[in-house]
């Protein structure tokens, strides 16, 4: 089993650094050939109308969207962006993997980055989860599962096959939600 980082922009390195750690083998994915040879997708934080413009002009659009159909996604921030089915910043062309509308920057500006133990409902321990920048990702379907909530809005949700965090996992000193995302990608949920 091999997991993909979307490495076009953003923080995709520490996303590599986490699947080592775990002693799953990751790889970076720049073009679409990569995609014959991963199971599941990390997008990274980072830029979103960066990302959007670099997944356009390298053709990994409907790349993506043809992955999504049958393996597992996980958008972390930006990535969460991305995959939404709408957002408030018309720039970005969303991938439409879940139906959740993301606000871009509503944590704040960077400055405004924090670090808050929350609770994942899967978990009995909090975990230290950092928003640099975080979009607000508003549910638009009961059929989402969500798994974490920071001041009552979800910032871990789930459907199916596709889990998106408006916060930063790869930055947190646990591995939880990257274990959570690899058995997704194992049991091909
Ligand atoms: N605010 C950034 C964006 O809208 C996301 C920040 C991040 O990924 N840490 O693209």
């Amino acid at each position: 089993m091999t997991i993909g980082v979307l490495a076009l922009q953003g923080d995709f390195s520490l996303h590599l650094k986490v699947l080592s750690k775990l002693k799953v083998s990751g790889i970076l994915v720049k073009k679409t050939t990569d995609f014959d040879l991963i199971n599941g997708l990390i997008i990274p934080g980072g830029e979103s109308t960066v990302m959007s413009l670099l997944i356009d002009k390298f053709n990994l659009y409907k790349k993506i969207k043809d992955f999504a159909i049958e393996n597992c996604v996980y958008g972390t921030c930006a990535g969460a962006i991305l995959v939404s089915s709408e957002c408030d910043d018309k720039k970005i062309n969303t991938l439409d993997l879940i139906k959740i509308k993301s606000l871009r920057n509503f944590y704040g500006r960077q400055i405004n980055s924090f670090s808050k133990k929350i609770s994942i409902n899967f978990l009995k321990n909090k975990i230290n989860a950092s928003f640099i920048r975080a979009p607000k990702l508003k549910s638009l379907s009961k059929k989402n599962k969500v798994l974490a909530l920071y001041k009552n809005d979800p910032v871990l949700l789930q459907h199916k096959n596709i889990l998106v965090s408006s916060f930063h996992p790869e930055l947190s000193s646990s591995t939880i939600i990257h274990q959570y995302f690899i058995k997704m990608v194992k049991n091909n949920v």
